[in-house]
């Protein structure tokens, strides 16, 4: 691979261009997803797989993850011309053997692909206790979280490692230039009639390319020690990482980071799917995952008081002094759910720049989307 090959990500970067600081507008979550169904249905895709694709990128931005939000379809529309992204794909069991299952994507929505997926290893772990899931083949899953999240409403632990191969982004510790993905890691514990499910998601690297994305589109800077530019030297552009040659994402607490975001790599790539984030895959232009997934059940892993463990662990950490400005210690998983509530009740806050990517791709396919979006 050559240091200027394409740039998935800067399709979506692009459409930020002369358009910074144009503020926010808050858009219903209902009107926002009924937007970006009609949008996917007029892109190929089948009324469930608008309906599914739709609501993963919704419920992104409701949890504040608009780097996984909407604006992700910047980068899926132009993936599908180029025959990178396959609508209307489903997850296939390729392969069996003890817990071990393996579930190929065809190409298809991670968000659809995934979600299959880890169906396939709810009901195995639900069944023998155990599922040990590697997914291959799928485009862009979007929020981790979201599939931890179906492990915990199920009742069940999950453990995902992702890696996403694509155009490196992110540095290893040391290293002045991209060589890994932002591979991000979920931990996904169920709740009990005290605690609410512990969901821990977030990249391996310091920030994710979509919260440059989103920091572009808001005319801001990034914090100091998140970035290097093409030189290998400290910047707080975000506009770095949609360059050719891009600059680099730091890794997440640096040599820890850049442990976790390589096992990742290991993982999900090397050792589960035949598609690592080495070169050979990365020069296709277009953003896949790969996902490997241990889910298992709880009540069988050796503590059956493990609720009331797990409330004793959860009301201790809870109850430490806070820093001043701060009311309460948070689990993983509570500033999401925060989020959420707010958003739902005020609305969405798009940037200019999204809405008017929504508004461009809509027009593109003959939709006229305003009103849904005013
Ligand atoms: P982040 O830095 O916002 O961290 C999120 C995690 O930290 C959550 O578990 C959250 O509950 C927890 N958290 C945040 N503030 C907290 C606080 N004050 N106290 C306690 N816990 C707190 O996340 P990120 O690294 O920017 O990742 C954003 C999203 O991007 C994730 O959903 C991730 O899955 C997704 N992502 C996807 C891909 C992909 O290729 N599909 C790649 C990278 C990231």
């Amino acid at each position: 691979m050559t240091e200027t090959q394409k740039d998935p990500f800067a399709a979506a970067a692009s459409f930020n261009a002369g358009v910074y600081g144009t503020g926010l507008r808050p858009v219903r979550a209902d009107r926002l997803a009924e937007a970006v169904r009609r949008l996917l249905r007029a892109a190929g895709s089948e009324e469930q797989e608008a309906a599914v694709v739709a609501d993963h990128l919704v419920e992104a931005n409701l949890r504040g993850h608009d780097s996984h939000g909407v604006g992700m379809l910047a980068m899926y529309m132009p993936a599908i011309a180029a025959g990178l992204l396959r609508p209307n794909q489903h997850a296939t069991v390729i392969g069996r053997s003890g817990p071990f299952l393996a579930v190929g994507g065809g190409s298809g929505y991670g968000q659809v692909i995934a979600r299959e997926a880890m169906d396939l290893a709810i009901e195995q772990a639900r069944r023998e206790g155990l599922a040990v899931l590697s997914l291959r083949d799928s485009h862009h899953i979007g929020r981790v979280g979201s599939y931890g999240e179906q492990c915990s409403d199920a009742g069940l632990v999950a453990l995902a490692f992702v890696n996403v191969v694509t155009r490196p982004a992110v540095a290893p510790h040391d290293g002045t230039r991209p060589r890994l993905g932002t591979n991000p890691i979920c931990i996904a514990v169920p709740g009990t009639d005290a605690t609410p499910a512990l969901v821990l998601d977030f990249a391996t690297s310091a920030v994710a390319v979509g919260k440059c994305r989103v920091a572009m589109g808001k005319g801001q800077e990034m914090a100091p020690g998140l970035l290097l530019d093409p030189q290998g030297d400290p910047t707080q552009d975000p506009g770095v990482m949609f360059q050719d040659p891009s600059g680099a994402l730091l890794p997440l607490g640096g040599h820890k980071g850049f442990g976790l975001a390589l096992m990742c790599d290991v993982l999900a790539g090397a050792l589960a799917s035949a598609m690592p984030g080495t070169p050979s895959h990365q020069n296709s232009g277009r953003v896949m995952n790969n996902m490997f997934a241990i889910v298992f059940d709880p009540a069988r892993g050796g503590n059956a008081q493990w609720a009331a463990d797990l409330d004793d662990l959860v009301a201790y950490v809870r109850d430490t002094p806070t820093v001043p400005g701060v009311d309460a210690i948070q689990m993983p998983g509570e500033p999401e759910s925060r989020t959420r509530r707010q958003r739902l009740a005020d609305g969405i806050p798009l940037d200019g720049a999204t809405l008017a990517m929504l508004d461009s791709l809509g027009r593109e396919r003959g939709l006229d989307l305003g009103e849904l979006l005013a």
